[in-house]
């Protein structure tokens, strides 16, 4: 079978005025067995729609917040550095990859990303907004776990892993405060937050606010996560 090459959003690092990667994107797509592909940062319509018929799976990475305009609220002093650049290819890369139903996962920011752009909103800043003993912003190692979370039974998630509960790291500050009409959740931390979730009606579009890119070396879950989004784009 041939390997799929799943389509990378860059991260952006404007003070370098720099594109990069982590490695760990990479890797645990490539120890899944597909083959990851840094795309452009562009919000060419044209661009998108092209790299999204070339890609066979789309992996929205973490990163700077999302901008609460992509939810309809007006920016608190709390909110942190965003990129409008990325917001704007990604709107334009969400959609194309769910009309063409390609499957997505989404991390950390990407879950942020997937609920704003398709209705839900944000906290602006959990300590803020919605605050609790759970650490959700973890020091190093960032390989270890955090905190937990409960997997909702008959989830995808849930029956992939085959587990109730998952020890998992944290390093947000947003979350997910109301759930898009579109999606369901997997998983919670907790103090309630919503940590993991799933479109019903598409092929695969998972995300995490977890971090398997930090983890895939030294958790099996970590793994089977990028291994269900691999198989999924075959
Ligand atoms: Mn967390």
């Amino acid at each position: 079978m041939k390997k799929p090459m799943i389509g990378v959003v860059p991260l952006v690092d404007e003070e370098r005025e720099s594109f990069w990667m982590l490695p760990g994107y990479f890797e645990g797509i490539e120890e899944a067995g597909g083959i990851p592909v840094m795309l452009p940062l562009t919000d060419d319509p044209e661009a998108i729609a092209r790299l999204a018929e070339t890609c066979d799976g789309v992996l929205l990475t973490g990163g700077h917040d999302v901008s609460a305009e992509v939810y309809g609220e007006t920016p608190r002093e709390v909110c942190g550095a965003c990129c409008p650049g990325r917001d704007r290819m990604e709107r334009l890369l969400l959609d194309e990859a769910l009309r063409q139903d390609l499957p997505v996962l989404g991390i950390c920011r990407g879950v942020q990303f997937l609920n704003a752009a398709l209705g839900g909103t944000l906290y602006q800043d959990l300590p803020v907004e919605h605050y609790s003993t759970v650490v959700h912003h973890q020091q190093p190692p960032y390989d270890q776990p955090s905190h937990e979370v409960s997997l909702l039974r008959g989830s995808p998630l849930a029956e992939r892993l085959g587990v109730k509960t998952l020890p998992v790291n944290s390093c947000h500050h947003q979350g997910i405060k109301n759930l898009a009409d579109s999606l369901s959740a997997m998983a919670y931390a907790p103090d309630g937050l919503v940590e993991a979730v799933w479109m019903p009606d598409k092929r695969f579009v998972w995300a995490v606010q977890w971090h398997p890119e930090f983890s895939h070396k030294v958790s099996e879950a970590s793994r089977e996560i990028f291994r269900a989004f691999v198989e999924s784009c075959q």
